[in-house]
């Protein structure tokens, strides 16, 4: 795929030497620690990282998804989805910013995010539900020059130590046409937060978060009021076609693994990968991440072309995530004990692949939803 405005090449080089000597050393650590360190959003947005695919005129490096796609591959490699999701939180928390606010409030929030200097995150998700978005219940009741939020987000990436939240809110009636989107400083008085401890993803963190009567600037409104479901919709396109691209990368990590693993490995005085049995599951493995490749990058190429490929993005996200589902099972199964102990790219692979099913959009209500795009 190209791209004309990136040398993809060098984006993968850099890429690569960043997750080898800043973040492949380290992974086991962090995620034996529950978190990486706050330093890493910096060491990345120095070297442009988070500000890609962002204007030029916050800071950021214009870029395609194929560009994207790049980093996410490179980003994988590391074995660690929790690192991706914490680390690119902005992926999914500035997008709506830079859709609905006005130039000022977006030249405010976006730079020192996009140097890594602040930490950005999207809070949409409730306790009460988190797939019916237009049905979210936490308010935002116009008090003069303020909001007063009021209500609990859950299940937060980055939501401990975030500086803004992108915020899903009600400041109308029922339905998607009564949700707005408010940019929260997470400073602010009567924000509580509190971890969440998660089967994977460990290095990222995730919070709940309260909302007790919190008085947000009316100028932290993204947009106007009522329009935030669309600015939303838009941004969830993004980050289902991000966690596809995510599936495919682990999918592609767990064959590597299992290749070398099989490759080398005796038993009954031959090496596994000489069996028929190993051989056809390698080949299973491979045809139905080589098929997820296939459909993820027609879809980014749609993207990149102008198109909003909605039925497309769902059935890549739905897809892919599935297909890491069957693939990392397999992997496991094919480093026996060694697949089931902590330290192998694959154990953790295999944690982390419900939430890339559920995160961003639970995969059945994506089949809906590209049901109903295509017209059924
Ligand atoms: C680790 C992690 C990180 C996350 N990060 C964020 C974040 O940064 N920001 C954020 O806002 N959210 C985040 N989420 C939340 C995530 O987007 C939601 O979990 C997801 O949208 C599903 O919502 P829910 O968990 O409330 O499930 P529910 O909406 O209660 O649905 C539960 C299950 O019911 C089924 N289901 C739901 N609706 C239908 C339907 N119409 N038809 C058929 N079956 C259906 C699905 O199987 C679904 O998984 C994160 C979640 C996790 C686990």
């Amino acid at each position: 795929m190209s791209d004309p405005t990136l040398d993809l090449p060098a984006l993968r080089a850099t890429t690569r030497r960043f997750v080898e000597r800043e973040v492949s050393p380290h992974i086991e650590a962090w995620e034996a620690d529950e978190a990486f360190p706050r330093a890493l959003y910096k060491q990345a947005g120095d070297i442009g990282l988070l500000a890609l695919g962002f204007p030029e005129s916050v800071g950021g490096i214009p870029g395609s998804a194929a560009a994207t796609l790049v980093v996410i591959e490179e980003l994988a490699r590391a074995g660690s989805g929790g690192l991706i999701a914490g680390l690119l939180s902005h992926g999914i928390g500035l997008p709506p910013v830079m859709a609905l606010a006005n130039d000022a409030l977006a030249a405010e929030i976006a730079p020192p995010v996009l140097a890594g200097e602040a930490i950005c995150a999207l809070a949409v998700t409730e306790p009460g539900g988190g797939s019916d978005v237009a049905n979210l219940r936490t308010t935002a009741t116009r008090d003069g020059d303020d909001f007063i939020v009021h209500g609990s987000k859950t299940f937060i990436t980055s939501g401990l130590r975030a500086d803004w939240l992108t915020t899903a809110v009600r400041t109308g009636g029922e339905g998607a046409a009564g949700v707005s989107v408010l940019a929260i400083p997470g400073h602010l008085d009567g924000i509580g937060r509190s971890k969440l401890d998660k089967m994977g993803w460990w290095c990222s963190d995730t919070a709940l978060i309260h909302f007790d009567n919190v008085r947000v600037p009316a100028r932290y409104l993204c947009g106007s009021e009522g329009m935030g479901f669309l600015g939303l919709m838009h941004n969830f396109n993004n980050e289902r076609l991000m966690l596809g691209a995510m599936a495919v990368a682990f999918a592609e990590a767990c064959i590597e693994d299992a290749l070398s693993w099989t490759r080398d490995r005796q038993a009954f005085g031959r090496s596994l990968l000489s069996r028929q049995v190993v051989r056809h599951k390698l080949v299973e493995m491979q045809t139905r991440t080589a098929a997820a490749r296939a459909l993820l990058e027609k879809t980014i190429a749609q993207a990149d072309a102008g198109a909003e490929p909605v039925a497309e993005v769902c059935m890549v996200k739905a897809y892919a995530t599935e297909t890491l589902e069957f693939v990392a099972g397999q992997a496991v199964q094919l480093l026996g004990g060694m697949g089931y102990m902590r330290g192998t790219r694959v154990e953790r692979i295999f944690r982390e692949t419900k939430v890339l099913s559920i995160g961003g959009g639970a995969n059945e209500v994506l089949r809906d939803l590209a049901a109903r795009q295509l017209g059924w």
